[in-house]
């Protein structure tokens, strides 16, 4: 079966970029954000059970979800919290699962912000960390978000800390140079993951 690879980092540490260079390659890449938004998008089974459980307050006029009242539906309540994680990781799960046996490239590359919080790493065969600093992480967020860095550094907090992803990865791609720099150490890594298909 198809071999994956679990690309993450913290906020702002440069997934997207790499995953561009990956896909530069012939990689396929699939994006957890953006299914996170299609298991809650209008008239899907999520957003469903999302509304059987908190009410139509938590929908926009269009039907779509209102992510904001969402977010004060589960604000400082972590049983709301724990519901609505429920609710979403196994479509999460499922739909990425579906997703990898849909790819046709040699390997495939599964882009997950928070792939150990959320056990996510169980469904990959290896595990590629982009590593910057917590200050580059809040400067270069700020210039792309143009947002306040005190709500960065707040979402520093609530993720998995630098250490403890270092030691959890099996390749580690330091983003902290220039942008120019990444290419190589994408070519290196794609030639490994080659040869690592080829033998699984
Ligand atoms: P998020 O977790 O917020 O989705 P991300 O990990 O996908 O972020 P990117 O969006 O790829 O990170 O990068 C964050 C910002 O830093 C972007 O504006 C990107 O263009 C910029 N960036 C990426 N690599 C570098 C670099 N080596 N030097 C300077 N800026 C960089």
């Amino acid at each position: 079966s198809q071999f994956i690879v679990g690309l993450t980092g913290g906020i702002g540490s440069g997934k997207t970029t790499v995953a561009n260079l990956f896909a530069a390659q012939g990689i396929d890449i699939i994006d957890a954000d953006i299914i996170a938004r299609e298991v809650v998008a209008p008239s899907s089974e999520g957003l469903n059970e999302i509304v059987n459980h908190f009410g139509t307050e938590v929908l926009l006029d269009k039907g779509g979800l209102d992510r904001q009242a969402l977010r004060e539906k589960i604000f400082r309540n972590p049983e709301e919290r724990q519901w609505l994680n429920q609710c979403l990781h196994p479509k999460i799960r499922q739909r990425m699962i579906e997703l990898v046996k849909k790819s046709s490239s040699i390997y495939t590359l599964l882009v997950v912000p928070l792939l150990f919080e959320n056990g996510l790493d169980s469904l990959v065969d290896r595990t590629l960390v982009i590593d910057i600093t917590e200050e580059q992480q809040v400067n270069r967020t700020a210039h792309r978000d143009n947002s306040s860095t005190e709500i960065i550094k707040n979402i520093i907090k609530s993720q998995m800390s630098r250490d403890d992803r270092l030691s959890k990865a099996d390749d580690v791609i330091s983003n902290q140079g220039e942008r120019q720099q990444l290419e190589q150490a994408v070519i290196a890594l794609h030639r490994k993951y080659l040869t690592l298909s080829e033998k699984s």
